[in-house]
């Protein structure tokens, strides 16, 4: 009763409130000043990161990541860029994610080689496990869901906003991760929202699961943070200024 009561209280102020504000009352009403929302210092350009930003990777050190198996990342190092070593596997965040916003520039080879998915092919798997493709899809055909932009095997971009091969790309990610209820069935599907140098390639889209190559992806019950891997494809694609925003 007490509770229908409260409901019936907050409904009639609330259309009191609009009304007031329809017929010139007071304006403040509909004004909120508490919470302000905290205070970030951006970079000096939009690839810089913002104060409250997580650098994983200033171009310095691997001191954030972790190679496959636990293992020290073995990777080449150098002109402020890390570059897949074919065969050492793929690396990790030593930290855990969740829903996060995230800054990744990445490169692929200046010297062409190979087409279709064996041409500058690497990836970012959120979570570990939902593959954003790195591709050179400048001139390159391939399965549309497979290319630069795409969820792999999954959502395909909206365009192809690729540079050409050894020119420095970037992603600018919104990712939400799926939720699951406590004994682990899906309640609500992972979403992402990616800008391909700047252009948006995928707009809040649902992810369908974790990347499958064959078969059809699904869900598997995780954490609310988990790493985020950076995959060896067995080619020297390049990735520098990494930031994220845990959201
Ligand atoms: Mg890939």
């Amino acid at each position: 009763m007490k509770k229908l009561l409260v409901i019936a209280c907050t409904f009639l102020l609330s259309a009191s409130t609009i009304a007031q504000v329809r017929t010139g009352g007071d304006p403040k009403l509909s004004e909120i000043y508490d919470p302000a929302p905290a205070i970030v210092a951006p970079g000096k350009t939009n690839a810089e990161p913002p104060s409250d930003a997580i650098v994983l990777f200033d171009g310095k050190s691997f001191s954030n990541w972790v190679g496959t198996n636990g293992k020290p990342v073995e990777w080449t190092l150098g002109d402020g860029a890390m570059t897949v070593k074919r065969g050492t596997g793929l690396i990790t965040t030593k930290e855990s994610f969740g829903d996060c916003q995230l800054h990744i520039e990445w490169r692929t080879p200046a010297e062409v080689k190979g087409d279709g998915q064996g041409r500058g092919n690497s990836g970012i798997f959120l979570m570990g496990r939902y593959e954003l493709q790195v591709l050179d899809s400048y001139n390159n055909k391939t399965y549309s869901n497979g290319q630069a932009g795409s969820i792999y095997k999954q959502l395909v971009p909206l365009v192809n906003a690729s540079r050409g091969p050894g020119e420095w790309q970037v992603y600018d990610v919104i990712f939400t991760a799926p939720r699951f209820s406590e004994n682990g069935i899906l309640q609500s599907q992972a979403r992402i929202t990616v800008f391909h140098n700047g252009v948006l390639v995928q707009n809040n889209a649902s992810i369908w699961g974790g990347t499958e190559y064959i078969g059809i992806a699904n869900y598997k019950s995780h954490g609310p943070k988990e790493p985020i891997s950076l995959q060896d494809h067995g080619d020297p694609v390049s990735y520098r200024n990494i930031w994220i925003r845990p959201l």
